[in-house]
């Protein structure tokens, strides 16, 4: 008998379960409450517009390159990747820029130039992070369960580099004297939604990633790759049902055994749930199932940042490269305000992406997309964003000019904003926290809501929310993981599913 699995949600997490899945010969149902497939990877299109609405960098295609294959697909023939050279202009409002390139010799000439102390750290720097990936990346690739798969081998070779008593600054600080270049090295953390003072100092990797392996823009998007997956899965079969918000889990003698929504009860050999981990489990998970992630627990934890969103359709195009990433002045009161203190920022800093110069299939001829974010607290009571939305609109429309992004206001053809509160409600995410819960040490790995969810058999869970983390690669690595776990709770093979060495 064909053995069935529901996921609940068609994000990136939810599309790459329901891939490997299908191609075993399992029948899945993704349930989505929305219309469109992608979640926070999905699409905006308006007035001949079309913009990404969460993800702009894609990173590290290795992944999701070996889940197309795993899926007898080839990721490139399906959607085209362009690499960035250059990945970024960031620019400091402490004064300098850096052009940043993969092309180590530029990119070195480029730091000696900005900070001449820290000529010639970078290679070290590259050096030192390739072993920490190749030592780290066993970890991405496993499920946590508890302390004895912490202390396991792989784990403890680890060790050296994890430094769990530094930050991630702390770390950049053995190579680069100069702060603008530590950022130019750190602030990849927003992408984790935390600050480099705060988050672990493991995630040096991240900016190596860039480095070593490229920022690529699919052309139509990140958007475009959710659309591709979403594709592969229904030619395997997957049945898609849209506008259809999951409204319990249902848990019958201490096991999950399908859902319900508005038109009745499905039932399954096993729920995925891709949905915002907190946000679901509060809404829709009964209470008396949760042992360990109970409503307490959950609200005590901690979340990432939000982020306010503009959509700009713009008449012509800036002269601004694919990606500016442009830090505050006073870039540690900056995050004090967004994680401590939760008040907005007079001189916030923010990022602009002006894609059409890769991709002017993003706009009618004669215009651009503008994609603006500003990291902000996520919700709480300090910001009232029904008061505070359009000053803040006008304060970063504002702030765009020291980019030299001028008389914008004249030139918006289309706008569309995101604020914390919007995420909250529409996302539906828990707190606004776009990256999910926070990766300090103490949520991470097996103290992660588990892939395997810990407190009621039958559920799984994929996406930012669970092991290994938020980021699209490590997000389509927890599809990976818990495909295998439910392959093997069903008595399946899952050997086509480990990593390519
Ligand atoms: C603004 C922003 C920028 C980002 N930039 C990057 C980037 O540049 N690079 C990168 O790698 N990552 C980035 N991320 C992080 C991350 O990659 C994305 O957020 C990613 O989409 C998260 O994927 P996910 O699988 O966790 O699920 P989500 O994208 O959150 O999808 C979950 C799905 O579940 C559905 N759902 C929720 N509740 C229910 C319910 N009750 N019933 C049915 N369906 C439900 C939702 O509608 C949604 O479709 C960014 C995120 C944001 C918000």
């Amino acid at each position: 008998m064909t053995r069935n699995v529901l996921i609940v949600g068609a994000g990136p997490g939810g599309l790459a379960a329901a891939m490997l899945l299908a191609k075993q010969g399992l029948r899945v149902t993704v349930v989505e409450q929305s219309g469109l497939v992608g979640g926070r990877t999905s699409a905006i299109e308006a007035d001949g517009y079309r913009f990404d609405v969460g993800p702009t960098f894609f990173m590290y295609p290795r992944v999701l390159e070996e889940i197309f294959s795993a899926a007898g697909h080839d990721l490139h023939k399906e959607v085209e990747m362009v690499r960035l050279d250059p990945q970024y202009r960031i620019t400091f409002g402490a004064g300098g820029e850096l052009l940043c390139t993969p092309d180590l010799e530029e990119m070195e000439r480029a730091v000696a130039a900005l900070a001449p102390a820290d000529a010639g750290a970078l290679r070290r720097f590259m050096d030192d992070n390739r072993k920490k990936l190749a030592s780290f990346r066993p970890c991405m690739e496993t499920p946590f369960s508890s302390w004895r798969d912490v202390t396991a081998m792989r784990m403890l070779r680890l060790l050296p580099f994890l430094a769990p008593w530094r930050s991630l600054d702390d770390e950049l600080g053995r190579y680069f004297s100069d702060p603008r270049v530590r950022l130019a090295f750190s602030f990849q953390s927003k992408y984790l939604g935390m600050s480099p003072f705060r988050c672990p100092s493991l995630f040096s990797i991240l900016s190596f990633i860039e480095y070593e392996y490229g920022v690529f823009h699919p052309v139509g998007g990140c958007n475009a790759v959710t659309a591709a997956m979403a594709r592969v899965a229904q030619r395997l079969g997957v049945e898609f049902r849209f506008h259809e918000p999951v409204e319990e889990l249902l848990v019958e003698g201490g096991r999950t055994v399908g859902i319900r929504t508005a038109n009745g009860e499905t039932r399954a050999d096993a729920v995925i749930v891709n949905a915002d981990f907190a946000d679901f489990m509060t809404r829709h998970v009964p209470a008396t199932a949760r042992r360990r992630w109970n409503d307490s627990k959950i609200a005590r934890s901690q979340y990432s940042c939000s982020t306010f969103m503009m959509y700009l359709g713009i008449e012509g195009c800036y002269d601004l490269p694919h990606h500016s990433i442009h830090i505050a002045k006073d870039y540690a009161r900056n995050l004090e305000e967004i994680e401590k203190r939760h008040v907005l920022s007079e001189d916030p800093s923010f990022y602009i992406q002006n894609a059409c110069v890769t991709d002017p299939t993003l706009a009618p001829p004669g215009h651009s997309t503008l994609y603006v974010l500003v990291p902000v607290s996520h919700m709480h009571p300090n910001i009232d964003w029904s008061r505070e939305r359009d000053r803040f609109r006008t304060l970063a429309l504002s702030k765009l000019a020291q980019l030299g992004v001028t008389n914008i206001e004249s030139r918006i053809r289309f706008e569309k904003i995101t604020t914390p509160a919007d995420w909250e409600s529409q996302g539906p995410i828990y707190r606004g926290a776009t990256f999910n819960l926070a990766h300090n040490l103490g949520q991470m790995l097996h103290l992660r809501p588990q892939n395997r969810f810990e407190d009621i058999p039958g559920t799984y869970l994929v996406g930012g929310g669970t092991h290994p983390g938020s980021g699209l690669p490590v997000i389509f690595e927890s599809s990976r993981i818990t495909s295998r776990l439910v392959l093997e709770d069903l008595g399946m093979s899952s050997a086509h599913l480990e990593p390519v060495a």
